[in-house]
C-alpha cells in the first residue's frame, strides 16, 4: 500500500520528568485527535523497556535497562488501532560508554528528559491497523 498524503498540523514541546514516554507521547495524540502522523523525540531515560519481535517465535522479547540511557532517537508514526490513535515507534538508547541499543518502544521508559516534534498527517484514506497474516503483526491493511 502506498499513498500521498498532505501535512496538517505541527506540534513541538516537551515532556515532565517522570512521564512514561509512550503513554505520554499517546495522551497528546488522543488529546488533539491526531489520527495519521509520525513522531521524533530526544531525551534521556531514567529507566527503559524495549521490546524485540522473535520473527520465528512470532512473539515478543523484552529488553529492561534499569540504568540511565539517553534517548539518542524516537522516530514513530502514528495511526488508528481499534479506532483509537496509536503510536508505533522505535528508540535508540546509549549508555554512559556510547553503546547504542535499540528496539521497538513499549510502556516502562521513564522519562528523565524529552524533547519531541509531532507532525499530523492528512489522508483521505484512514490508517487502520489490523492483524497481518504473513507476520503476526498489527499493520496498516492493505487496500
Ligand atoms: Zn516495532
Amino acid at each position: 500500500m502506498l499513498r500521498a498524503v498532505e501535512k496538517g498540523r505541527t506540534f513541538v514541546g516537551r515532556l515532565q520528568k517522570g512521564d512514561d514516554l509512550l503513554i505520554a507521547l499517546g495522551e497528546i495524540c488522543s488529546k488533539e485527535k491526531i489520527v495519521l502522523g509520525e513522531v521524533r523525540a530526544i531525551g534521556a531515560l531514567s529507566k527503559a523497556r524495549i521490546s524485540y519481535y522473535n520473527q520465528k517465535q512470532r512473539s515478543y522479547e523484552t529488553i529492561e535497562f534499569p540504568e540511565a540511557t539517553e534517548l539518542v532517537a524516537l522516530v514513530g508514526n502514528i495511526s488508528l488501532k481499534e479506532g483509537a490513535p496509536f503510536i508505533h515507534a522505535h528508540v535508540t538508547l546509549a549508555d554512559e560508554e556510547g553503546r547504542a541499543f535499540g528496539g521497538h518502544l513499549v510502556n516502562g521508559c521513564e522519562v528523565f528528559a524529552c524533547e519531541f516534534v509531532i507532525q499530523e498527517l492528512i489522508s483521505a484514506m484512514t490508517f487502520e491497523r489490523g492483524m497481518d497474516e504473513d507476520t503476526w503483526l498489527a499493520l496498516w491493511r492493505r487496500e
